[in-house]
């Protein structure tokens, strides 16, 4: 499990328990868990239908879809990608893919590649800046290999007694806007899209929104403008239900998403430590995982035509 945080399972006062949470991470990227451990713990809770999203990698599933068939529980397939386009960083969900597909693979693991090129790259400016740390011992942290990112780099310099606390690390050294950052490779959000679902997968927008505990709105994107243009490469729903968002801020994506005609979705993003929320513990209806569920069976059902996209 190494050194990423753990915290209680339902992430301390969070009460609520949901029956369905379609985003989270396990340890083949920035979790605290492994995927058979988030699976058990899912399952525990009484979440009936998880769908684990590396960073990434898909190499969690698996072990993960084994534990989900002897807990009797629904694993769907997931994966997210960050993507930016025009400076602004987007992230995709992808559910239903295929990990035995040769270019999402191709992708994935070029992806994985520069993101060690990068987190190298960092540690050097961390040096730089009286902050050294081992290669080493982030991989160690990192489990090994898998999906390699800052929340490892994060765990390492608390360890090195550089930072004192985690939001140091982020907030003054390997935030987006600090010295150690580097940017990584990332791709087009309309390539992103077409490769989910040139693996059977369905794309949906990422926490369009990100609110701290405190309720504030710390970025959003221009959805009015992204939109039209996401849905016409091939984008089938946005992220509706996510950790901090008040009511509003979910009744406002819900609006969008009918206006564009886009299905939702939802989960906590639990990240087995202190990011996110804690597991299942942001409610998404069921009808959520319904209308998901339907949009792929249909795809299924006509796997051909790209250009008519089934949303
Ligand atoms: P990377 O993909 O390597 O750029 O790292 C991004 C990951 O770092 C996100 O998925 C979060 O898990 C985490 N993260 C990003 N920003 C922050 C922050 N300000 N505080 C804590 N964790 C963060
Ligand atoms: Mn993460
Ligand atoms: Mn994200
Ligand atoms: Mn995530």
């Amino acid at each position: 499990m190494g050194l990423l945080p753990e915290r209680n399972g339902t992430g301390g006062l969070t009460t609520i328990l949901s029956r369905v949470d379609l985003h989270s991470h396990s340890t083949a990227s920035d979790g605290g868990l492994s995927p058979e451990e988030l699976v058990a713990r899912a399952a525990s809770l009484g979440i009936e239908v998880l769908s684990i999203t590396d960073h990434d990698t898909t190499e969690g599933l698996p072990a993960a879809q084994a534990e989900a068939q002897r807990r009797g529980i629904t694993l769907v397939p997931g994966v997210e990608i960050s993507t930016v386009s025009d400076d602004e960083e987007i992230h995709l969900l992808g559910y239903f893919v295929d990990p035995e597909d040769p270019d999402l693979q191709t992708l994935l693991t070029r992806t994985r590649e520069a993101r060690r090129e990068r987190a190298q790259q960092m540690l050097a400016r961390l040096a730089d800046l009286g902050l050294p740390i081992e290669w080493d011992r982030v991989l160690e942290v990192a489990g090994g290999g898998g999906s390699i990112g800052r929340p490892h780099v994060a765990a390492t310099l608390l360890e090195a007694g550089h930072v004192h606390s985690w939001d140091e690390a982020f907030d003054l050294w390997i935030g987006r806007d600090c010295p150690a950052y580097v940017e990584r490779y990332k791709l087009s959000p309309e390539d992103a899209i077409q490769l989910l679902r040139g693996s059977g997968g369905l794309a949906v927008l990422a926490h369009p929104y990100i609110y701290n505990r405190y309720g504030e709105r710390k970025m959003s994107l221009d959805l009015n403008r992204w939109l039209p243009r996401l849905s016409e490469a091939g984008l089938t729903g946005i992220e509706v239900y996510y950790p901090n968002y008040p009511r509003r801020a979910s009744r406002e994506l819900l609006a969008l998403a009918i206006q564009h005609g886009l299905l939702v979705s939802g989960g906590s993003d639990f990240h087995g430590g202190m990011l996110g929320s804690g597991l299942g513990g942001v409610a998404v209806p069921w009808a959520v995982w319904e209308g998901l569920a339907r949009a792929h069976r249909a795809r299924q059902s006509r796997p051909l035509p790209a250009a008519s996209p089934v949303r």
